[in-house]
């Protein structure tokens, strides 16, 4: 599969060009608001999933097929957490030798225990790991760690590297109701992140199918009462805006399958990124990715969202068939 896609619109980076090192829910959480299905197994041990070299190849072509300006950042984020690839310092420092463009790295911070991941990050323009939790059981409960991370382990990664650590660090809290949305959880929360001092805390919600389907966003006044809490420094981020790039794949099946792998996609985001293809073709291609249980339909608050079939959710799965030539409705 290609390591490389998009420019997708994110939240936080503009047009952004993925760089994803690492196999589908290759991971050391399993989070209850995770768009990419269970992580099975949990998997802590830091590998070269992907040839650096050819993941870097795939960056050189996918930027040299793209007009200045029309991509923001260069990010490593995807199927899992992107620190567990073992070039991922030699990879970010080859980045940033091939385009001026800034570099972020998305990840649940919790190989920032471990000296030498740190030092790999430090060439990066911005880190983005994720905290969701102000207390060890909320911890468990939310991210469902490997048992060799620790709540302790994660505090104190992020505060080391915190002090090391010069580009920007962006912080992100993931709420989920009634979990982390609290007053006394956020107030949690705040406490420890004002001994770290990211630059930002971003403040998400799940926008996209979460694998435990009892999971809900926050409300208003959760987000609210969020941003109030963590103070100054939080955002609330909201859901992206933007086109996505799939001129770069071969075929409609493989750019369909490159993107919804990592990105489940609503109904109306495919259309809209499909708009290069006819109709007849894109309804062709959806029924065959079916047919071949490459891909899956899952649903979540009334919303229709495309995934990729290797994906485990626990429920409300449709394996629909969507014929060529019926109403783009169906897809
Ligand atoms: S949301 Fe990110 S950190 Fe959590 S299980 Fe999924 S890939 Fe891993």
């Amino acid at each position: 599969m290609k390591t490389v896609f998009g420019p997708v619109p994110s939240r936080r980076l503009g047009q952004s060009l993925g760089i994803d090192p690492v196999p589908l829910q290759t991971c050391n959480w399993n989070c209850v608001y995770c768009q990419l299905g269970r992580t099975r197994p949990l998997v802590n041990k830091r590998s070269e999933f992907f040839p650096r070299e050819e993941i870097i190849v795939e960056v050189e072509q996918a930027l040299a097929s793209h007009a200045p300006g029309e991509i923001d950042w260069v990010t490593f984020v995807g199927s899992g957490e992107t620190t567990l690839h073992s070039g991922i310092g030699w990879l970010i420092r080859q980045v940033k030798n091939l385009t001026p463009l800034p570099v972020a790295v998305i990840t649940n911070g919790t190989l920032f225990y471990q000296a030498d991941v740190r030092r790999e990050l430090s060439p990066a323009d911005a880190v983005l790991p994720s905290f969701d939790a102000g207390n060890a059981e909320l911890y468990l409960k939310i991210n469902r760690p490997h048992p060799e991370i620790t709540f302790e382990r994660l505090v104190d990664g992020l505060t080391v590297f915190r002090k090391e650590y010069q580009g920007k660090l962006w912080v992100e809290v993931m709420l989920v109701r009634g979990l982390n949305d609290t007053e006394a959880a956020l107030k949690e929360i705040a406490g420890i992140l004002r001994n770290i001092k990211p630059d930002e805390i971003h403040i998400l919600q799940p926008d996209r199918p979460p694998v435990e389907t009892w999971v809900q966003p926050s409300d208003e006044e959760g987000v609210l009462r969020a941003r109030a809490i963590l103070g100054e420094t939080a955002k609330i981020i909201h859901p992206a805006s933007g086109s996505f790039d799939l001129s770069g794949d071969e075929s409609l099946m493989e750019a369909v399958i490159g993107i919804i792998t990592r990105h489940p996609m609503r109904q109306d985001e495919l259309e809209r990124a499909l708009s290069q293809w006819s109709p007849g073709e894109v309804g062709q291609a959806l029924a065959d990715l079916i047919d071949s249980g490459r891909a899956q339909v899952i649903e979540r608050y009334g919303v229709r969202f495309w995934s990729a079939a290797p994906s485990h959710y626990p429920e409300e799965v449709q394996s629909q068939r969507t014929m060529p030539g019926h109403s783009r409705q169906s897809v």
